[in-house]
């Protein structure tokens, strides 16, 4: 995949400190990934950059990333089997559309899905350009749990050596905690 500046913003919203990362597409639309809480501080980002919110993109459907989905009344991009954890959280004025693995272009932006099962059945990291979105995935020095249901150790490490396998240069950018990069993760993290 070509090597291109991309626009964002991050905002760390709810509880648990969770990263929501605000995309700008290059013809002044937006999507979120991970709306964790309150919308209204979402909303004002995309407008403060005058681009209309346009999408949600779920890595996985925790409550901690989905805090915001009530507020928002676009389409909702979600692994199929993760679905079922919107429950609450879902908006009936909102169109619910299944995330698949490989390429989606929203908002202008070219998005790469790709499926990383493992921390939920569904969980799926997002890459644009030589940027990584890797949900809770992969953290820096870290993996996601496991132990919740719709978990799977067996599939978290082939998920990950999956994105190990992604250029080293790759810059990802946590559900949880600071950035890192793929180079950093293979020489650092002691659960891969
Ligand atoms: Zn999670
Ligand atoms: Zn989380």
């Amino acid at each position: 995949m070509e090597k291109m500046e991309l626009k964002f913003e991050q905002l760390v919203l709810g509880p648990l400190s969770t990263n929501c990362y605000i995309l700008f597409g290059p013809n002044d639309f937006s999507i979120v990934i991970d709306p964790a809480d309150r919308a209204a501080d979402i909303l004002a980002v995309t407008e403060k950059e005058a681009s209309p919110l346009v999408a949600v993109v779920l890595t996985h459907g925790h409550f901690d990333h989905i805090g915001a989905l009530s507020g928002l009344t676009v389409p909702v991009y979600v692994h199929s089997a993760d679905r079922p954890f919107l429950g609450m959280e879902w908006n009936q004025h909102s169109e619910c559309r299944d995330l698949e693995e490989g390429e989606i272009i929203l908002a202008g932006l070219r998005l790469e899905i790709i499926n990383t099962p493992g921390h939920t059945s569904g969980s799926v990291c997002v890459r644009v350009g030589n940027h990584l979105f890797s949900g809770d995935t992969l953290f820096k020095h870290g993996v996601g749990r496991t132990d919740l249901p719709g978990g799977s150790m067996i599939q978290m490490q082939e998920s990950l050596q999956k994105l190990m396998r992604l250029p080293l240069e790759t810059i990802v950018h946590p559900g949880h905690g600071p950035a890192t990069t793929i180079e950093e993760e293979k020489q650092e993290n002691m659960f891969l």
